[in-house]
C-alpha cells in the first residue's frame, strides 16, 4: 500500500470547501471538540438526537484518498469520536459512525468526516 496520497489528490486547504472554512473559523459552527488534528461540530441538520461530525483539519476529500500513512490521523479522528460518545453516555446503548464516499455513497461535502449518530436505534442496511 502506498504511503503517499494518491497522485492528483491535493491536501491543501481549499477556499471553496465548506469544512475548510469551518476549520479556519470563517463560517461559524457549534464545536464540541478540537485538538491539533481534528475538530468536531454538531451537524446543522441532525438526523438523530446526537449527530456530530468529526473532521481532520487537513483537507482530505474522502476516505477514498486514505493510505496507511493516515493511520495516526485516523486514530485521532476515531478516538475523538469514541471519547465524545463515552462522555455523552452513548456507549452502552450503542451508536453509529459512518463516512459517506462520493455521489452514490451520499457524500455532499467533499472533506473527509465521520458522522457520529446516537440517541436512537439505527436500522440496517442504510438506505
Ligand atoms: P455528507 O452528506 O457529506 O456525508 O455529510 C455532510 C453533512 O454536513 C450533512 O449531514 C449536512 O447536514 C452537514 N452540513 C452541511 N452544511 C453544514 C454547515 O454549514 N454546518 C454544519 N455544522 N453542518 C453542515
Ligand atoms: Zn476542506
Amino acid at each position: 500500500m502506498p504511503d503517499e496520497p494518491a497522485a492528483g489528490s491535493s491536501r491543501v486547504a481549499d477556499p471553496e470547501c465548506l469544512f475548510c472554512r469551518i476549520v479556519a473559523g470563517e463560517i461559524p459552527a457549534a464545536r464540541v471538540h478540537e485538538d491539533e488534528t481534528v475538530i468536531a461540530i454538531r451537524d446543522i441538520a441532525p438526523r438523530a438526537p446526537t449527530h456530530v461530525l468529526f473532521l481532520p483539519r487537513e483537507h482530505i476529500v474522502s476516505a477514498a484518498e486514505l493510505t496507511a500513512a493516515d493511520g495516526p490521523m485516523l486514530g485521532q479522528l476515531f478516538g475523538a469520536a469514541a471519547a465524545f460518545a463515552r462522555a455523552e453516555g452513548l456507549t452502552d446503548a450503542g451508536y453509529r459512525i459512518v463516512t459517506n464516499v462520493g455521489r452514490w455513497g451520499g457524500q455532499t461535502v467533499d472533506h473527509l468526516h465521520l458522522h457520529l449518530l446516537g440517541g436512537r436505534s439505527m436500522t440496517w442496511p442504510p438506505g
